[in-house]
């Protein structure tokens, strides 16, 4: 019996109305991608039934993905057709903002429920997240919890402070040299029938991350699991995907980003079907998140427009979620109120009955899903910040509008901005606060108070800083300071 509802389980993805949409057939006539292959559980044993203390938990975070660009946020392409499926069958929140427009400080604030500077991270150069905060995984490892991480983006590596509380985790390899890495991607999608790879991909590859995703957790029958997933391939504008998405949104400017979210749903999908169909995974929490978004082609003559981390526009800093649990224990729904990246873990934390820790800045949304309007404990304004070597840039976002100090001195930048929600944002030429002063010296006294309430700590550098080859794969993916653009790796246009 018990088999037969696992399997059951497997398909339910597939199930849901209006979740399953076959994609066009590839080229060369063979089929295209397809949802519905066969689960393939791995029983522990044959009829064996698995309990666990509590539910397991896994954390996607889709790296650089904007919240715009996927069909259940209001996007015209199919680009996301299974993470559609999750929000449908899920809880989405409609507006969220994460606290920093690149991915270190950003990763470290969701995992811990504090602000980037809070943990150091505010400089963009060599500074770990230190030890002695408190990480989702290492609080839900004293909890019985069996901890896996897996991350492709080099920015979260292990030996940078992103390991904390975790039994085992994988991230982008460090035991081949940076160029063996693309001949061994490469080989891996030709093998799928791929012959338009061109360029290089420093990173693991999702494929891999979610193979050893599974392998991993399948492994886990005595506890329950928190399993942790980062993917790149949308940050690195999808370099490897399956053929059977190379042509699509030919016609769009930004098709290879586009590419990249199309790969990734269609991944994610199939890596749940199979994940939910193993022993003791019928009670699971799913939630999706990002880290942050990317600027693509929303800001004209602005300044590294197109990259991430440069600037806290809403292309940059608004990014999907989605909680779906996978017995049904969160209604479906749709959440308004806005919240932030930073809210995951203490949501997260809550779900499952644990403590929060009363240190968090973070809260649980909980409350907001029976009621939009339930005061949680969140500010009444977001600020979001970002510093690199050369900028520094601090946001506050509110209801209709956001007001930005640009502190970098750039070109074109004032060094204040008041634009408004919801509108591509380009510089001075939509900047509306010589319109609106009133608003703009309210949102600054709230920053000003806000600063003062939230020191920055002292970064800390451990290990003597970087390792040099992963100094090598940062500065590839452009995250170093003598690097190229983070949007232009080697093959990019
Ligand atoms: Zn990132």
């Amino acid at each position: 019996v018990n088999h037969v509802w696992r399997l059951a389980l497997a398909w339910l993805l597939l199930a849901l109305p209006g979740c399953a949409e076959p994609d066009a057939p590839g080229p060369g006539g063979r089929s295209g991608p397809r949802r519905h292959e066969p689960a393939t559980p791995v029983p522990a044993e044959p009829g064996a039934t698995v309990e666990k203390s509590n539910d397991n938990v896994v954390l996607v975070i889709i790296d650089t993905l904007r919240a715009d660009k996927l069909g259940c946020y209001g996007f015209d392409l199919d680009t996301s057709p299974e993470l559609d499926c999750l929000a449908e069958h899920g809880v989405r929140f409609e507006r969220v903002i994460s606290q920093c427009s690149w991915t270190r400080p950003s990763i470290g604030s969701m995992l811990t429920g504090l602000h980037p500077r809070t943990l150091g991270l505010y400089r963009g150069r060599d500074e770990t997240l230190d030890r002695r905060f408190d990480t989702l995984a290492e609080l839900l490892r004293e909890s019985g919890y069996a901890t896996i991480g897996i991350a492709a983006n080099p920015q979260i590596a292990g030996r940078i402070g992103f390991d904390q509380g975790f039994d085992v985790y994988v991230d982008s390899p460090r035991d081949l040299p940076v160029r063996a890495r693309p001949a061994t991607v490469r080989e891996q999608w030709r093998r799928a029938g791929a012959s338009h790879l061109r360029s290089p991909f420093s990173s693991l590859p999702s494929a891999e991350v979610f193979d050893s995703a599974l392998e991993l957790a399948g492994r886990v029958s005595d506890a329950p699991v928190f399993l942790m997933i980062n993917v790149m391939e949308v940050h690195e504008k999808g370099p490897a995907v399956r053929p059977e998405f190379a042509g699509k949104y030919a016609a769009h400017p930004d098709r290879r980003y586009l590419r990249a979210i199309r790969q990734i749903s269609f991944d994610l999908g199939r890596f749940l079907d199979r994940l939910l169909a193993l022993p003791g995974f019928e009670q699971t929490l799913v939630v999706i998140a990002a880290d942050h978004g990317q600027g693509l082609r929303d800001h004209p003559g602005i300044k590294y427009g197109e990259r991430h981390g440069y600037l806290l526009y809403e292309s940059q800093v608004r990014v999907p979620l989605i909680l779906f649990h996978t017995a049904g224990a969160i209604e479906p729904g749709v959440v308004p109120t806005p919240v932030r990246d930073m809210d995951i873990a203490p949501t997260v934390l809550d779900f499952l009955d644990l403590d929060v820790p009363a240190a968090f800045a973070g809260r649980s949304l909980l409350g907001l899903l029976d009621d939009p309007a339930a005061d949680v404990g969140l500010p009444p304004r977001f600020v979001t910040e970002t510093y690199r070597p050369d900028a520094a840039k601090i946001a506050v976002y509110a209801a209709a509008w956001k007001y930005i100090e640009n502190r970098d001195d750039w070109p074109l930048l004032d060094e204040q901005e008041l634009q408004a929600m919801g509108q591509r944002e380009v510089g001075p030429f939509t900047d509306r606060i010589d319109l609106e002063s009133e608003v703009a010296s309210d949102l600054d006294q709230y920053l000003a108070g806000w600063e003062r309430a939230h020191p920055k700590a002292d970064p800390v550098y451990r290990d003597r800083g970087l390792s040099s080859d992963l100094r090598q794969r940062l500065s590839n993916l452009g995250y170093m300071d003598d690097a190229g653009p983070a949007d232009q790796l080697p093959g990019a246009p």
